[in-house]
């Protein structure tokens, strides 16, 4: 899953600082997690998403309403700690 692209803040280091930050509309993040639902029973999804943090509680809560109720939902392995 691509959550977003680019990012909001401008380190001189990285890459990304120089990419306009361009997040997935989370209904469209919703919509593609219920479709993936219809074709795995337990999927495990990766999410390339450097910048995951920037709408941390917003992602989650996101990924958490398109689960089946009573479904887990770990967080993910690796962010960016912006
Ligand atoms: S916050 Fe992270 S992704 Fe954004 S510019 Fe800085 S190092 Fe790059």
């Amino acid at each position: 899953m691509i959550g977003s692209v680019g990012c909001p803040y401008t380190c001189s280091f990285c890459i990304d600082a120089t990419v306009d930050y361009q997040p997935m509309n989370f209904d469209v993040v919703r919509e593609d997690l219920r479709f993936l639902l219809t074709k795995f029973r337990k999927p495990t999804v990766g999410w390339h998403d450097p910048n995951f943090g920037v709408r941390f509680e917003a992602n989650m809560e996101a990924i958490a309403s398109a689960a089946p109720r009573g479904a887990s939902v770990s967080l993910p392995r690796a962010a960016c700690p912006s």
